[in-house]
């Protein structure tokens, strides 16, 4: 397949997440099962979408107002889970795209929920601790209305993290008049947190990564990887390959790009950007350019930032045998038909990245037992997760010669498929 067969819409480089979501279900409809091809509409529209205007005091005691979004893409195999973002790019179409490949990657892994997404259109390295805070706070009061242990689960995303998910937990919990730990994953484990969340993500993506290397014989001892995003999820992958004997040749976030041929310290640049806020000026790496980061030879080449990353100006570029997407959407649907034709073996988001909401899931599970697991357990338990949503969906790519996103896409949107048929349609 060719550029040329993709919509001219999808050509442009600034399609946005919603675009490229829809796309990937088009690429799906063929593969569907019969009896489920009349339920497809649903996947193309989220089942309700909130906007809500939350205001806050400033410190100086000015009033002032951000966009805030909750969106239940679809509720067919369980309650709606899915993070929430503080970013200055959040728009309703993002949320709604974060939302629905919630959906799809919540089947793919088979945890029970359905796909959602929350954010707010804010800086937050604007605002000090307390004003976040009460953004937080007032956030979660807006959209009370549709959270719930049974009913919709927050977690962590761009620029959240524990701290803010105890904030929307508290909140939850003073308005209901008991403490409801179940209403969010991504907590302090003080809190009723997991062992194992907070590396999830990261560890997922190094299990799928792991998988995708045995296909190509790619051994991971020595392999160079690089890196894009150095938050939640970016650091803990460069951090696991690193402890499994690879390189991380390359390293970049919103401050700046690392390079170093024979290997960066992962733990020397955490606390670089822990000092800092950022990789820029890290010692023992060489700074290169944003367009130089694409360009660096590697064997796995992690995008861990945000959407629309690797585009039509970057994708051939690349050199890396495998791409592992950490990050939601960071490839564009163009860029996405290039790594194919260039060989570029491509482990999709709704597989790569599902590893944090597994362990959200085993979050949850132990918050409503409230019987806690061991850190072992809980990576074993990830492990054998991840390991078999791979192998499920390789043999589907295999057996009907599809890329694996569109494998995952065919597995996980025949699971939502077909709960969303054995319902029906109320009334
Ligand atoms: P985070 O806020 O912890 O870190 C984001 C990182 O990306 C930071 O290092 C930031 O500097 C960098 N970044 C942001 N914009 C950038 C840009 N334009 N260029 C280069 N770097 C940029 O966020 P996170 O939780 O690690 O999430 C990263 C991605 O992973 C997102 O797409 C998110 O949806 C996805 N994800 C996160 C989780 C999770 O458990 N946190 C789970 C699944 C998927």
């Amino acid at each position: 397949m060719t550029n040329a067969s993709l919509p001219s819409y999808l050509s442009r480089e600034n399609v946005g997440p919603w675009e490229t979501y829809l796309d990937q279900v088009e690429r799906v409809a063929p593969h569907l099962d019969k009896p489920l091809i009349p339920w497809i509409e649903t996947l193309r529209r989220p089942k309700r979408s909130l906007i809500v205007d939350v205001p806050i005091k400033l410190d100086s005691g000015e009033v002032a107002h951000f966009e805030g979004y909750r969106v239940h893409h679809n509720l067919s195999r369980g309650p709606g889970k899915g993070g929430i973002r503080f970013h200055p790019a959040v728009t309703l179409s993002e949320v709604m795209a974060l939302a629905a490949w919630m959906t799809v990657k919540n089947a793919v892994v088979q945890v029970p929920y359905g796909g959602a997404k929350g954010g707010i259109r804010v800086d937050p390295k604007s605002l000090s601790l307390a004003e976040l805070e009460r953004l937080t706070r007032r956030y979660t009061s807006e959209i009370n209305i549709l959270l719930g242990p049974d009913r919709d689960i927050p977690a962590p995303d761009v620029n959240t993290n524990e701290q803010v998910m105890a904030w929307i937990m508290d909140t939850y919990s003073m308005n209901q008049g008991r403490t409801a730990t179940g209403v969010v994953t991504g907590k302090p484990l003080s809190l009723g947190g997991s062992l194992g969340r907070r590396d999830a993500t990261g560890r997922g993506v190094f299990v799928t990564a792991r998988e995708a290397a045995r296909r190509l014989n790619l051994p991971i001892e020595g392999a160079r990887i690089a890196v894009q995003g150095f938050g939640n999820v970016g650091e803990a992958a460069a951090r696991i390959f690193a402890e499994h004997g690879a390189k991380v040749v390359a390293l970049q976030d919103d401050t700046g790009a690392l390079h170093s041929g024979g290997g960066i310290d992962v733990a020397r640049a955490r606390t670089h950007r822990e000092l800092t806020g950022g990789l820029k000026g890290c010692a023992g790496a060489e700074a290169l350019s944003a367009a130089e980061f694409w360009r660096v030879p590697c064997d796995f080449l992690i995008p861990a930032a945000v959407e629309n990353q690797i585009t039509e100006a970057n994708a051939g570029a690349i050199h890396a045998k495998i791409v592992v997407e950490g990050a939601n959407g960071p490839t564009t649907p163009a860029a996405d038909l290039i790594l194919r034709e260039r060989g570029v073996m491509v482990v999709p988001d709704v597989l790569a990245n599902a590893g944090g909401v597994t362990v959200s899931y085993f979050e949850w599970v132990q918050d409503i037992s409230s019987f806690f697991w061991s850190e072992a357990e809980i990576n074993q338990r990830l492990d054998r997760i991840m390991t078999e949503a791979f192998n499920g969906i390789w043999e589907v790519s295999q057996a009907r010669a599809l890329s694996l996103r569109t494998a995952a896409f065919v597995v996980g949107c025949s699971r939502v498929l077909e709960a969303r048929a054995l319902r029906g349609l109320y009334p």
